[in-house]
């Protein structure tokens, strides 16, 4: 039987595949956690709003995003979630930031 919270938690769900990279879909990646040894050591927050953040290589500090990051591999700029070469191809929020960051070529 198909409960209504069964429901909104599937429909969910599935509203986040379409975010994700195909490949990330297949090797069934995990997603770096703020509590994560090695995000704790470059200071990642899935809010880059939240973090301490400088101006770095000629880019303003607000402007630092995981999804304008040299190491995030996600082609579109706005997706949601995307593998980040520094955490072995984890997955990081695109709105996030870390110390790693160094703006995309
Ligand atoms: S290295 Fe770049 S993409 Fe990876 S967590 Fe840090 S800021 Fe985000």
């Amino acid at each position: 039987m198909t409960t209504r919270r069964n429901f909104i938690k599937t429909t969910a769900a599935l509203g986040l595949i379409p975010l994700l990279p195909v490949s990330m879909l297949s090797q069934g990646a995990e997603q770096v956690t703020v509590d994560d040894p090695a995000a704790k050591a470059l200071r990642y927050a899935e809010d880059a709003a939240q973090a301490v953040r400088s101006d770095k290589m000629g880019v303003a500090a607000a402007d630092q995003l995981c999804s304008n990051c040299q190491f995030y591999t996600v082609s579109s700029s706005d997706a949601a979630l995307g593998p980040c070469m520094l955490f072995q191809n984890r997955l990081v929020v695109g709105a996030g930031w870390c110390a790693g960051w160094v703006p995309k070529q």
